[in-house]
C-alpha cells in the first residue's frame, strides 16, 4: 500500500528560496585580511539569482558542470546556491591538487565555466591550458585582465558580470536525485575519484549537522568554516546553515594562525571546523598571544583522529569542548560524531569523546575482518569499517559501482580499520594503508601518535611502518620538537614506557622541522615513506 502523503522535492533551490525568505537576516561574513565584509542570506540568494543568471548567459544547461578554484568567501557561497539550484552541477577544485591531478579532474569533470578567486588566477593560469573543456573563466575579487587565457577561453570579472543581471531567477525543479555537485577524493593512490552528491543527500545530510546529537549547527551560532569548501563541501556547514539560519565566518585565504586568532577577536564565533593541524597551530598562536576563546561553545575536528592531548589543551587551557567526528568525500562526510552516552559521567565520558563516535541512524555500519566476516562490536574485535546510507556514495563518477576495491554488496569499503562498542562507538586504529603490521600483529599509527604527541617537549609526531628483516614492519616515529623544547628519542621511549605495549615500544625515531602535510592538511605518511626510501629521515 502506498502512502498518502506528499511527494516534495528536497532540492537545493528549496532551500535556498526558504533560506533567503525566513533566514534573510542571517550572514555570510568575509575576512578581508583586516576587517569583514557582511552579506545577508537575502544578498546571497540575489547574488545567486544573478550568477545563475549570467551563467545561462555563458551557456551554461541542464546538468552541465561550473567548477569553483575558490577560497571560503560570500562568491563562493553564491556559487554554492545558484549552481545547483539551476540544475547545474558545482565542482568544488581542491586548489591544493597536484597540477596534473587538476587537469584531470577538470577534464573529468567536464567543466565548461571555472569561478576563481583573484589571487588563485596565477595558479590556475598554469594548468588552464591543459583543461580541455573550459570555455569561460569568471574572476571574482581580482583583476580579469591578469589572466592571459589560452585561445578559446574567455575571461570575465565576476563583478561586471552579476551587475548586468536580475536579481531574480526561475529556480527549476529540480528532481532530488540529481547531481548537485561533486568532489573529488584528494587521490592518496591512483587518480583522484569523482563523488557526486545529489540534492537528496545535500538535503539529508544538512538535516543532519543540525541535530542535536550530532554537529548541532543551530539558528544561535555563528560559524568560523575553516574546512575549506572545496574539502567535501566544507563538512556539509554552509547547506545546513541556510537550512537553519546560522551566520557563517568566511576565513577566504587568511587560513594561518595569527589570522585566524584575529577573526576569533574580531567575530567571536560560537562554533568553528577544522582538521587537527589547524588548532594545533592555534593552540602554538595562543601561547605566545593569549586571547579569550572561550566564545566558541563547540568546535569540531575531523579529517584525521583528534589527539586527546589537542582536546584536553582546548578544554581545560581554553574552556572550549572539542567534538570529534569522523568522515570521508564518499560519506558528505558526516560519518560519526562523538557525544558521550547520557549514562556517562566523569573519565568515561572522556573515554567516549575520544572515539571517533557513533553513527546516526541513517547511517549503517558493520566491520569486516580479515576472512571477510563481519566481526562483532564488542570493542575489542577488529575489523575494516563499510558502510551504507543516503548520503553515502555507491559509486564514482564515470566508474562502475562493481569496484571491489571501494564498492561491494551496497557498501561502501571505507578502507579504516577500527573497532565498535556493543553501544555502537567507533574506534578507528588506523586507515588500512597505515597500520603497521609487526611479527603478525598490528600496531596502531595513530595510537602511537596520540601517545608521543602528548609529552609536552612534541609538537606533532606521525608514525609509519619501515621494513624489517625479523618482524615484517616496525614503527618509525619522526618527532617535531616544539620551540624553545629539547626531547631525546631515549626519553620519549623512557615516556612511553606505560602508555603502550612493551613490543609496540619503538626503537626508530628521527626528528623533522615540519610533519608533510596533505592537500587538506593531513599527516602525509605516503611523502613521509617516501622521504623514509629516499633516505632524509636518517
Ligand atoms: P583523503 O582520503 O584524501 O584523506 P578524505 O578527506 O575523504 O580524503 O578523508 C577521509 C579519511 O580521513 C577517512 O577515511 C579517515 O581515514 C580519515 N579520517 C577522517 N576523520 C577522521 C577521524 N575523526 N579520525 C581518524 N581518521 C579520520
Amino acid at each position: 500500500m502506498l502512502s498518502t502523503m506528499q511527494d516534495g522535492h528536497l532540492s537545493i533551490g528549496t532551500l535556498l528560496r526558504y533560506a533567503s525568505k525566513v533566514h534573510s537576516t542571517s550572514e555570510i561574513i568575509t575576512w578581508t585580511g583586516s576587517g569583514s565584509r557582511r552579506e545577508t542570506f537575502a544578498d546571497v540568494a540575489r547574488n545567486a539569482a544573478r550568477l545563475a543568471n549570467a551563467l545561462r548567459g555563458l551557456g551554461i544547461t541542464g546538468d552541465q558542470r561550473v567548477g569553483t578554484f575558490m577560497w571560503n568567501n560570500a562568491e563562493h557561497m553564491a556559487a554554492y546556491c545558484a549552481v545547483p539550484a539551476m540544475g547545474a552541477v558545482l565542482h568544488t577544485l581542491n586548489i591544493r591538487l597536484f597540477p596534473e591531478q587538476l587537469t584531470y579532474v577538470a577534464n573529468h569533470a567536464e567543466d565548461q565555466v571555472i569561478l576563481v578567486d583573484g589571487t588563485l588566477v596565477p595558479l590556475l593560469a598554469k594548468v588552464l591550458p591543459t583543461m580541455k573543456t573550459v570555455r569561460h573563466i569568471v574572476v571574482a575579487n581580482g583583476d580579469p585582465a591578469a589572466l592571459d587565457a589560452p585561445d578559446g577561453v574567455e575571461v570575465h570579472s565576476y563583478d561586471e558580470l552579476l551587475a548586468a543581471q536580475p536579481d531574480t531567477f526561475d529556480w527549476p525543479d529540480v528532481d532530488e536525485r540529481s547531481a548537485a555537485a561533486m568532489c573529488y577524493t584528494s587521490g592518496t593512490t591512483g587518480d583522484p575519484k569523482g563523488v557526486v552528491y545529489s540534492h537528496r543527500s545535500v538535503w539529508l545530510h544538512s538535516m543532519q549537522v543540525t541535530m542535536s546529537d550530532s554537529i548541532n549547527l543551530a539558528q544561535s551560532d555563528t560559524a568560523l568554516v575553516i574546512v575549506p569548501m572545496f574539502h567535501v563541501m566544507s563538512w556539509g556547514l554552509p547547506y545546513a546553515a541556510l537550512m537553519i539560519g546560522a551566520s557563517l565566518v568566511m576565513p577566504d585565504r587568511f587560513l594561518q594562525p595569527e589570522p585566524i586568532a584575529q577573526i576569533l577577536a574580531a567575530e567571536k564565533p560560537t562554533y568553528a571546523a577544522a582538521v587537527p593541524t589547524i588548532w594545533q597551530g592555534l593552540l602554538r598562536q595562543l601561547e605566545t598571544h593569549p586571547q579569550d576563546i572561550s566564545h566558541l561553545r563547540e568546535v569540531i575536528v575531523g579529517g584525521s583522529a583528534a589527539p586527546p592531548s589537542l582536546m584536553h589543551t582546548f578544554e581545560e587551557r581554553h574552556g572550549v569542548p572539542i567534538l570529534h567526528a569522523w568522515g570521508m568525500t564518499e560519506t558528505s562526510p558526516l560519518g560519526s560524531v562523538a557525544r558521550p552516552p547520557k549514562s556517562a559521567t566523569g573519565e568515561e565520558r572522556w573515554a567516549y569523546r575520544y572515539t571517533q563516535g557513533r553513527f546516526p541512524a541513517s547511517v549503517n555500519a558493520r566491520l569486516i575482518g580479515d576472512n571477510g566476516e563481519e566481526v562483532p562490536w564488542d570493542n575489542e574485535s577488529v575489523g575494516e569499517l563499510e558502510v551504507q546510507g543516503p548520503w553515502i556514495a555507491a559509486s564514482y563518477f564515470g566508474g562502475s559501482a562493481v569496484d571491489p576495491e571501494k564498492f561491494h554488496d551496497g557498501w561502501l569499503r571505507t578502507g579504516d580499520i577500527g573497532k565498535i562498542s556493543p553501544d555502537g562507538y567507533l574506534t578507528l586504529t588506523d586507515r588500512s594503508k597505515d597500520v603497521i603490521k609487526s611479527g603478525g600483529e598490528w600496531i596502531s599509527s595513530v595510537d602511537l601518535e596520540n601517545a608521543v604527541m602528548a609529552h609536552p617537549a612534541v609538537a606533532e609526531a606521525a608514525v609509519i611502518g619501515v621494513p624489517d628483516e625479523k618482524w615484517d614492519e616496525r614503527p618509525l616515529v619522526a618527532v617535531v620538537v616544539r620551540e624553545g623544547e629539547n626531547v631525546t628519542a631515549d626519553q620519549l621511549r623512557e615516556y612511553l614506557q606505560d602508555k603502550v605495549a612493551k613490543w609496540q615500544l619503538p626503537e626508530h625515531w628521527t626528528f623533522i622541522d615540519e610533519v608533510p602535510k596533505t592537500s587538506v592538511g593531513k599527516f602525509d605518511k605516503k611523502r613521509l615513506r617516501a622521504m623514509n626510501s629516499e633516505g632524509k629521515l636518517d
